[in-house]
């Protein structure tokens, strides 16, 4: 009997549950009873290990090692580089924002700003922490 594993996006836990053969399961959260979980590949729980955050993100994220954030100009830089990378448009909030650092502006200050408009928390709950896994094995 194989046992698939299901990631509830609103609980940010993986669970394993028995499939029956044949079936085709669509279990619900055994916590909070949300019926969309994600089926989880076996890939995402072999290389859980730290790198869940940077498989997901990587692609969108600057290495922030090459940054030095306290030089706002470079984070700016780093940023528009990024968007460059995402073949995004920068929207005019961020386009502000960078405008801000390369004036010179305390970064810290700036990405406040810009994590109260939601920017960069795309992926659901806590993006980059590793969903926790329950020892549990339930029905599908
Ligand atoms: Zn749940």
């Amino acid at each position: 009997m194989p046992i698939y594993e299901y990631l509830c996006s609103k609980c940010n836990v993986i669970y394993q549950f028995f499939v029956k053969s044949g079936s085709n399961p669509s279990p619900s959260c055994p916590k909070c009873g949300a019926g969309d979980l994600e089926r989880v590949m076996s890939t995402f729980s072999t290389s859980r290990k730290g790198e869940i955050g940077s498989s997901t993100s990587g692609d969108d994220m600057p290495d922030l090692s090459d940054i030095d954030e306290s030089d706002p100009r470079s984070m700016a830089r780093a940023i528009r580089h990024m968007a460059d990378d995402m073949g995004e448009d920068l929207g005019p909030e961020l386009d502000e924002a960078i405008t801000r650092l390369e004036a010179g502006e305390d970064p810290e200050k700036v990405e406040r700003e810009l994590e109260g408009m939601g920017l960069g928390d795309e992926d659901g709950p806590s993006p980059g922490t590793p969903p926790a896994r329950d020892p549990g094995l339930y029905e599908a």
